[in-house]
């Protein structure tokens, strides 16, 4: 009733009604008594899972009723999704919800009759640098998870993306949503918002430091762990099972969450009923019938059968999206994972268990980690609506330990967050694409521009211009923008060249761009690893690290490639930008999974990852020689085409299917079915199937459900 006063229709209460939601949250209460309602910015600072979107929706469907249009900005792509499917429920009004992710330099003018469009930061970005017209046109700006400015990597483009949709809709509501920080009233300064700040949240959150068996809550007391396993997180984790929970494990290193998974498979056996038996089995299954599955993806599926995960960076897409929804749906007792999984999607468990609060650092050696990283962990523990109340558990080897962790990560304060916008990649890519998308017009703009970002409001904006002026001139010596009048001065006006936009609409960094130029233009490329290393050798690709068993196998294929060598001196950067370069050759040549993933010590998601940013700025080059001439582009589209699946040129019309990967694609091949015409034959015969290896009746049934309709 209460949100009847504050204006909201009453119709569209009856989403929260369906969600099962009786009454507000105390933070939710304060943040419509801070004028969520009324259109005021607001910035909302609470645990995770205390309804923070809760908030952002009051203010969203206020203003989609009156003909408004949000634009609502997370940080990944899996949770675009996961926001998306959440807002489709105002289809029921007739609301249109859109999301956008990928793609960089694709038009979203499509998005324009959408009242709510979900996006990511990244994408949000080049969204505003292809001058998409509705941009200008937003009633209501979420940002989600907003204390990630503080990302070395992503943080700019977050604090500038958010500048300037402030900037072009000066009348917009901004909403924004964090993680409890210290320094919430900076951002709310910056942002002119109203702060919302507490520590409630839905479930009681026990934090605590276990040794020796017992775990103490400095609030709440003590707690003996009730298993006799040898491993203290095992015992944590086969502890909370028996109580009728799940565990979360984070671990330091994608190899510790593998051995932390393999210390507890086994431990649960006997806590399995033989119905969740079955259907573990089934699911493990399900794992072990992907495209080209490695022997990392045949150990996780060992593990699922035992009711175990790992979960990592490094795992392929589908299993790692496989893991969350079985976790989510309690089939899988415990997850043994790097951190990044605290920062994705909501995955909620009885306990968790920060198994390793150090993680190595290449310049201080094993370093302990922020404490708004371990409470971001802490976060996961206590599940709404099933869990009593959430563990959170440190581990210490002795009392002294125990104290300091105590200390330090439960009765501790967070840190504060920083914009990290003063880095020279990160400002040669957007002072670029201020001056491309006619942000900035001259030196004083561009200057205007940076003092509404959140780096001026902790900073002097001069402290940035040195820096500004350093990134001008680059910017000005290799052809992006004309600085007019003599030298760069206060006064000076600027703008891009033709070039330049386009760069800017691609989304690579202009040094990316510059290298990938200068290769073009050079004396003729020949072979593939050619092409391959200039892609390599731009700073948007992240290169692999040098083992010490790299180094033979590196040199030797430059001995033989004399052309390649001259690239380059002899040393570490140089050398792991030919590792990549091989990698990638690997990957198109249709080599093996499980041998790339040996050859190179990556798991099968980074070979995916590095093909998919290969693959961006193959396209990229290919754009770039459209616009200088370049004799190049065929041979470009054709490398990019490769990449995109990991196959050799004859496969690319067998592998657009979905179900069928590179490995599936050449067993049909051999098998005389080289087009999709060739596979209506497949479906009409069933006994042809099975001369196919790799290709089983569940594999049948996508290809037929996807060709079916063609016939
Ligand atoms: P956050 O964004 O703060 O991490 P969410 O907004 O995802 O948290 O909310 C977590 C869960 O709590 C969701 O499942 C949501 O439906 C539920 N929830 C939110 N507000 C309420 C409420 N007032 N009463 C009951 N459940 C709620």
């Amino acid at each position: 009733d209460d949100l009847l006063d504050f204006g909201l229709p009453e119709e569209g209460l009856e989403i929260f009604g369906d969600r099962g939601i009786e009454e507000l949250y105390p933070p939710q209460v304060d943040g419509v008594r801070s004028g969520v309602l009324d259109g005021r910015n607001l910035v909302l600072a609470v645990p995770t899972a205390s309804g923070k979107t809760l908030v952002s929706e009051l203010g969203i469907l206020k203003s989609v009723f009156s003909g408004g249009r949000t634009l609502y900005i997370v940080p990944l792509k899996a949770l675009a999704y996961e926001k998306f499917e959440l807002f489709k429920e105002y289809e029921r009004y007739g609301f249109n919800v859109g999301v956008a992710t990928g793609d960089y330099d694709r038009s979203a003018d499509y998005l324009s009759d959408m009242d709510v469009v979900v996006t990511t930061s990244e994408k949000a970005d080049s969204m505003l640098r292809l001058g998409t017209d509705w941009i200008g046109d937003v009633d209501v700006v979420v940002c989600d998870e907003v204390h990630l400015v503080d990302s070395d990597r992503r943080g700019p483009t977050l604090e500038v993306t958010l500048a300037k949709l402030m900037m072009m809709n000066p009348g917009a509501q901004v909403i924004a949503l964090s993680a409890t920080i210290s320094n919430a009233r900076e951002i709310a300064n910056w942002l002119d918002a109203g702060l919302v700040k507490s520590d409630w949240r839905p479930i009681e959150l026990k934090e605590g430091v276990v040794f020796d068996d017992f775990i103490d809550f400095p609030f709440d007391g003590g707690k003996e762990v009730c298993s006799d396993e040898d491993d203290v997180a095992t015992s944590l984790v086969r502890d909370a099972v028996l109580e009728g929970g799940q565990a979360l494990v984070f671990t330091s290193s994608r190899r510790n969450s593998r051995g932390a998974a393999g210390r507890i498979v086994g431990s649960l056996d006997d806590l399995l009923s033989p119905m969740e038996e079955d259907r573990l089995m089934e699911l493990s299954n399900d794992i072990l019938d992907v495209d080209g599955v490695t022997e990392e993806g045949e150990r996780l599926a060992r593990y699922v059968r035992r009711g175990v995960a790992f979960h990592h960076a490094g795992l392929r897409n589908t299993h790692l999206r496989r893991i969350e929804k079985l976790f989510s749906s309690g089939d899988l007792k415990a997850i043994c994972s790097t951190p990044t999984l605290a920062w994705g999607i909501n995955l909620p468990a009885r306990r968790v268990v920060v198994r390793d609060y150090k993680r190595y650092d290449p310049n201080y050696g094993m370093k302990p980690i922020p404490v708004l990283d371990v409470k971001q962990m802490f976060g996961r523990a206590g599940r709404p609506g099933m869990d009593p109340y959430g563990e959170a558990v440190l581990i210490a080897k002795n009392e002294v330990e125990r104290d300091q962790l105590i200390d330090r990560y439960v009765v501790g304060d967070t840190e504060n967050i920083t914009s990290k916008l003063a880095s020279e990649p990160a400002l040669r890519s957007h002072v670029l694409s201020t001056i491309a998308s006619g942000f900035a017009g001259s030196y004083s703009e561009l200057m205007d521009f940076i003092d509404r970002t959140f780096f001026a409001v902790q900073n002097r904006p001069e402290d940035i211009q040195l820096l500004v002026k350093r990134v001008l001139g680059f910017l000005e010596s290799e052809g992006f923008i004309e600085v007019d009048g003599f030298g760069l001065g206060s006064g000076s006006g600027f703008d891009a060249t033709a070039i330049g936009k386009r760069v800017s609409e691609l989304y690579i960094d202009p040094l990316s761009a510059s290298r990938i130029l200068e290769r073009l233009s050079g004396r003729g490329m020949e072979s593939d690893i050619e092409f391959l290393h200039m892609v390599c050798e731009t700073p948007d690709m992240d290169t692999l690290y040098m083992r010490k068993s790299d180094y033979s196998r590196v040199e030797s294929f430059l001995k033989e490639n004399p052309r390649l060598k001259e690239r380059g001196e002899m040393d570490d950067w140089f050398l792991s930008e030919v590792k990549t370069s091989l990698l990638l050759k690997d990957w198109i040549d249709e080599e093996d999974d499980g041998d790339i993933c040996d050859w190179y010590g990556v798991s099968s998601g980074d070979i995916r990852r590095k093909a998919s940013t290969a693959e961006w700025l193959l396209h990229s080059a290919a754009e770039l020689s459209k616009m200088s001439m370049s004799l190049y582009i065929n041979r470009l589209r054709n490398l990019q085409r490769r990449m995109q699946y990991g196959v050799k040129k004859e496969l690319s019309d067998l592998v657009s299917i979905s179900g069928i990967g590179r490995v599936r694609a050449r067993e049909l091949y051999k098998n005389g079915y080289r087009t999709k015409s060739d596979l209506h034959e497949l479906i009409d015969n069933q006994s042809l199937v099975r001369e196919v290896d790799g290709v089983g009746a569940k594999t049948i049934e996508k290809i037929k459900r996807e060709l079916g309709g063609n016939e």
